[in-house]
């Protein structure tokens, strides 16, 4: 099949599973090249998004999402608190200001946030928004009332990631459905708020589960504005300790093909980042990935550090996009 780079420039809901399969059957540099092509049509060349993620609350979650270390389930090692004070978000807020992130992420191991806590992430959302970064938060299933007092508050982004293919969720997750999901992201959609959401591969999931992922999410009424894709970290302690993730060309496979059935998201090199060289990390932002997570910790696993970082983009000639200014990321 010949594919079109004007047309897959353009968002598509009518994906189906053959046609998208067969972009990862293309050769190698023809899948790079369309992606590539597509990525230079709809954004500006040479240029990233930045965000920065702090765990505002860690462990002790009541799901058991086979790859997290953070589930009361799980033995691990990590450091556990409670929601941390406002006056520390502050603080970790302006240093990733001053270290070129331009948007805050805050993340809290809930199965989804009680009122009472909310309250008190939405001084802290207000903090974010009043330095100039914008915001986004991942805190679980939201009730319709949740979604709607984030939106109110100023939240600009919600991430809830459906992780895999709906077939392959309950062999990730027991706890809740791939629905449940569905439908806080639906919430997160009504209240107004842009939506991050995207998966993690190498967790033995079968390529075909990877193709299924990406048709669904491009199946949204609205794709999601922003997608991490990430690479499994294996956890000791966790049910998926043994697995290694998936190789690096299957990882920049992953990345070419999100950025052609999603067009216009921002796709997010996530967790998995860590284990690839320069030259790995340069093919995937050549690949089409347009945005990082930045800072040294992704809620408890290792992230490049942050000179690393700019070393990198620096030496690829890749610059710092600044909140929405990108005239070329047309909305959907
Ligand atoms: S991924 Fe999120 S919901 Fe699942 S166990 Fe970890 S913190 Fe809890």
């Amino acid at each position: 099949m010949k594919f079109d780079i004007d047309i897959l420039s353009e968002p598509r809901n009518d994906w189906i599973f053959d046609e998208a399969k067969q972009l990862l059957q293309l050769p190698f540099n023809d899948l790079l090249f369309l992606a590539h092509s597509i990525t230079r049509k709809n954004f500006i060349s040479n240029s990233i998004q930045m965000s920065t993620l702090l765990s505002i609350k860690t462990g002790a979650c009541p799901e058991d999402c086979s790859y997290c270390p953070q589930s009361i389930r799980f033995n691990t090692e990590i450091e556990k608190h409670e929601l941390l004070d406002l006056e520390n978000v502050k603080t970790e807020a302006n240093k990733a200001k001053s270290s070129g992130a331009t948007r805050f992420c805050l993340g809290a191991a809930y199965r989804g946030p009680k009122d009472k806590d909310l309250e008190k992430i939405i001084e802290m959302i207000k903090y974010v928004k009043s330095i100039n970064l914008e915001c986004c938060a991942t805190l679980g299933l939201l009730k319709p009332h949740q979604a709607k007092m984030l939106a109110e508050a100023g939240l600009d982004y919600y991430n809830h990631n459906v992780d895999t293919s709906k077939d392959n969720y309950q062999n990730i997750i027991s706890t809740r459905t791939y629905d449940d999901r569905i439908d806080t992201l639906q919430e997160v959609r009504k209240s107004g708020m842009k939506v991050c959401c995207g998966g993690i591969i190498g967790m033995g999931e079968s390529e075909d589960d990877r193709i299924q992922m990406l048709v669904e999410l491009s199946q949204m009424e609205r794709h999601p504005e922003s997608v991490p894709i990430n690479n499994l970290v294996a956890v000791k302690g966790t049910p998926f300790e043994k697995l290694h993730g998936a190789s690096e060309l299957d990882f920049i496979k992953m990345i070419a093909v999100t950025r052609i059935i999603l067009p216009r998201s921002y796709v997010r090199l996530s967790a998995g980042r860590n284990k690839l060289s320069e030259a790995e990390q340069a093919m995937c932002l050549f690949a089409g990935a347009n945005s990082i997570f930045y800072g040294e910790k992704l809620l408890t696993t290792d992230n490049p550090e942050e000179d690393k970082d700019l070393a990198l983009l620096n030496k690829l000639g890749i610059t710092i996009e600044a909140p929405n200014p990108n005239q070329k990321h047309i909305p959907l």
